[in-house]
């Protein structure tokens, strides 16, 4: 393997390398998950568990995939947004990496490496792009040289407010695969049960969304008797056609026809196909990535990081501070 550009991931529970080539061809990134024992996510116990695991992590991605530090032209990194101490973690291997290997540094905005893999992997060019993970929700599409926000959570994350409800019915963290097989298992063991369902709040403000009325009102539902797998059926579909609903009037706000879903919640089967429907019934397309690039992953970090290298754009030491709160549009976008 020759010139590979690296990718750190570390902005909340997930520490992962992954790598691209200079021609953008993605490799599996290599990943640890924090999880919790109890309660959320504690931003410094999760970065001590990036520390603890990434010597360990490191030497088993450049062995399984025959890398050596020849090998690699590059170190990107997530500069934000995210969890301070977790992000810190994952800039320190960066910096430390590229002092050592005398190779250049490039801090890269994590949401819009999200839609970047998206666009290597499916082929979509200039996609509205439906950004579902735990920490964030928005409605993303380009104007000029920016990834505007056009629409976002107001409150949490829709990862979030599933792994709360989740944890709250004693499923551990993620939350999201678990509500998605009971509510698929709802919908087959009950004749009619699109007719069916409980009543929740529907979280759309313009084209701004919000989970936590949700999150609470589900949360009485089950506390009233209402099985809980009809809970989690209505659950989704309350929250995901808000989404779908944003992400329509997106489109047909700026005249693109495709859609592009990506962050954890996109691995999920039933919003995939509401997006499929909306797309197919205004003549648009939707797309998202494997599993693997749907989740937060260090590969999407390598692929953006080639982007911008081959733009011309790097990371002195001096600007490689991480950004919690880095937004979106933030970020200049050099590359095509
Ligand atoms: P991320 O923050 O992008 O790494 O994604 C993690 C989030 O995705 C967590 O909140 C998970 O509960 C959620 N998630 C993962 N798989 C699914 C799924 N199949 N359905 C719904 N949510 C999911
Ligand atoms: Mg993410």
């Amino acid at each position: 393997m020759s010139a590979v550009i690296l990718g750190i991931e570390s902005t909340a529970h997930t520490l992962s390398f992954g790598f691209v080539d200079v021609e953008g061809v993605a490799y599996p990134s290599e990943s640890a998950v924090f999880k919790p024992e109890e309660g959320g996510i504690h931003p410094r116990e999760a970065a001590d568990h990036h520390s603890k695991v990434a010597g360990e992590l490191l030497k088993r991605f450049m062995e399984t995939h025959e890398l050596s530090r020849r090998d690699i032209d590059a170190v990107a990194f997530s500069q934000g947004p995210g969890l301070g101490p977790c992000l810190r973690v994952g800039a320190s291997i960066a910096r430390s990496l590229s002092h050592s290997w005398n190779i250049p540094l490039v801090g890269v905005n994590h949401c819009v490496a999200h839609i970047e893999i998206g666009r290597s992997q499916t082929g979509c060019d200039d996609p509205v792009l439906l950004y579902v993970s735990g920490g964030n929700t928005q409605v993303i599409a380009r104007a000029n040289e920016r990834y505007r926000v056009l629409g976002e959570t107001l409150d949490i994350g829709i990862g979030n407010m599933l792994d709360k409800f989740a944890r709250a019915q004693g499923i551990p963290f993620p939350g999201g695969p678990e509500i998605e097989r009971l509510a698929a298992a709802w919908t087959a063991d009950t004749p009619g049960a699109e007719l069916s369902g409980v009543s929740l709040p529907y979280g759309v403000q313009g084209m701004d969304l919000t989970f936590s009325g949700i999150l609470t009102a589900a949360q009485q539902k089950t506390l009233d008797g209402n099985p809980l797998r009809e809970v989690c059926w209505s659950l989704q579909e309350h929250s995901f056609a808000a989404c779908v609903e944003v992400a329509e009037r997106a489109m047909a706000h700026t005249g693109k026809e495709e859609l592009l879903l990506g962050g954890g919640v996109a691995c999920n089967e039933r919003l995939r196909e509401m997006s499929q429907i909306m797309c197919g019934e205004r003549g648009g397309e939707s797309f998202w990535p494997a599993r693997p690039f749907c989740v937060d992953n260090g590969t999407m970090i390598a692929e953006l990081g080639r982007r911008m290298i081959d733009s011309g754009t790097i990371t002195s030491l001096t600007n490689s501070a991480v950004s919690p709160g880095l937004r979106t549009d933030h970020t200049i976008v050099t590359w095509d």
